[in-house]
């Protein structure tokens, strides 16, 4: 949709087809219906894949051309801790000023899949979709992943039309989605949401992933939530045995818990009671079931090595990890068009000159935060350029 938007306001005769009867309708359920459409903040976590791709198409296209081309577009921003929504925090309002936008000699081919893209002498593609034919100059690429659930096809066929055209498919897989843990359903923890921080570890107790903290969701197959989705990319792309390592008090060390909690706990408090101060019941019994204390003896009474027991796995529960939510909870794609076919200074296809890929199907994904879709504008952004300026030279 940008390629559309700044590829006709550049001169070029653009038709955009869309499997789906209407235009932009995943984008109306990111950031839970209020689109979190990109993030100041970035450093290495914040893509995976191709990492050093992405991080040339964000640094030529930053979270602030984003906002420049929303505001260009009527859409303002308001930033929460550097991750930017729309002012009125609608997703709607995006799509709809994005449409509004869309200059009037843009072809819309709306409710068309395209099935095939073919090569025809003469330098042009002959470009088959479920209704219509259509011939043109250059094609772009930009078919998304197969993460959410919402899709006609549930299964972006961007991939399969790129493996016709001779490219390899990454791995794919989903990222960003929730995790399913060993034995939950015994904890009566689901329907529970707390602040908490997840790492991955392997058997070794090795960490696989950086500790991610925020709000966590406790459900009746493991756990979701921002946290979980930003660490699950470590598990969804192992073959490894896998833990999750949940730290229940993600913003004190264990001493200073300790402290804390010999000074506050009232002396005739018992342990259940004591510790209900300061986790959710149903985590409290996880703590007092794993240290291995009596639940009605009294705080007081408790050695400082069960004390210690008890913070150091508050610190720190593991839970056996034994699957993740597929590609239809998921929120995007960890995989895709192998990035050494694409020229990485214009994300033209190097092996069919004028074919071009942008956004979620490359094999980038990014974090939680806005991340995905700046790397769709970004990358799109980045076509656009070599498209124009290809168009440019032509035509002087
Ligand atoms: C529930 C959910 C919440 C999310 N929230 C956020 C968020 O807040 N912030 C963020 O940055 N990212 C978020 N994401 C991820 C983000 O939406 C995607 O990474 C981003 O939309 C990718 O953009 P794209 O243009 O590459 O593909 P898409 O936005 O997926 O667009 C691809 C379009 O191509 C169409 N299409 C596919 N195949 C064909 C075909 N063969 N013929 C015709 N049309 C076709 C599809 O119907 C679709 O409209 C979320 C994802 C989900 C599922």
């Amino acid at each position: 949709m940008y390629s559309a938007i700044r590829l006709s306001k550049a001169g070029l005769n653009v038709c955009l087809v869309e499997q789906e009867k209407e235009l932009l309708k995943k984008l109306l359920k990111t950031g839970n219906g209020r689109c979190n459409f990109t993030n100041s903040y970035y450093d290495d976590n914040s893509y995976r894949g191709d990492v050093s791709l992405a991080k040339s198409v964000i640094d030529s296209f930053s979270y602030k051309d984003t906002i420049e081309f929303m505001n260009s577009i009527g859409v303002m921003e308001v930033s929460k801790d550097g991750y930017y929504y729309p002012y009125t925090n609608k997703a709607s309002s995006v799509s709809e000023l994005m449409i509004k936008n869309i200059p009037s000699s843009v072809t819309l081919a709306l409710d068309m899949i395209v099935l095939d893209i073919n090569k025809m002498v003469g330098d042009y593609y002959h470009v088959t979709t479920s209704y219509k034919e259509f011939d043109c100059k250059r094609v772009v690429i930009a078919t998304g992943g197969k993460a959410g659930y919402f899709f006609k096809n549930n299964d972006s066929q961007g991939y399969g039309l790129a493996t016709k055209l001779g490219h390899n498919i990454t791995p794919l897989k989903p990222a960003l989605t929730s995790l399913k843990l060993r034995d939950t359903d015994i904890y009566d923890w689901a329907g529970i949401r707390l602040r908490a921080g997840v790492t991955i570890t392997n058997a070794k107790k090795d960490a696989v992933s950086y500790k991610a903290v925020g709000e966590v969701q406790l459900t009746d197959y493991g756990i979701s939530g921002i946290p979980v989705f930003e660490v699950s990319r470590y598990v969804t792309t192992s073959d490894e045995e896998l833990y999750a390592v949940v730290d229940f008090l993600p913003d004190i060390d264990k001493l200073e818990a300790i402290a804390l909690c010999n000074r506050i706990f009232n002396k005739d408090l018992t342990v259940v009671d004591a510790l209900s101060g300061l986790f959710n019941p149903a985590i409290t019994s996880i703590l007092i079931a794993n240290a291995g204390v009596m639940p009605n003896q009294l705080y007081s009474d408790l050695s400082p090595q069960d004390k210690d027991m008890i913070f150091e796995i508050a610190k720190g529960v593991f839970f056996k990890i034994t699957g993740f939510q597929g590609f239809d909870k998921a929120q995007v794609t960890a995989g895709g068009i192998d990035t050494t076919e694409i020229n990485l200074d214009t994300l033209e296809s190097k092996l069919y000159k004028d074919i071009y890929f942008a956004g979620e199907v490359l094999d980038v994904d990014g974090n939680c935060g806005g991340y995905n879709l700046q790397f769709a504008f970004a990358s799109a952004n980045r076509c656009v350029d070599a498209i124009i300026k290809e168009f440019n030279d032509d035509t002087n």
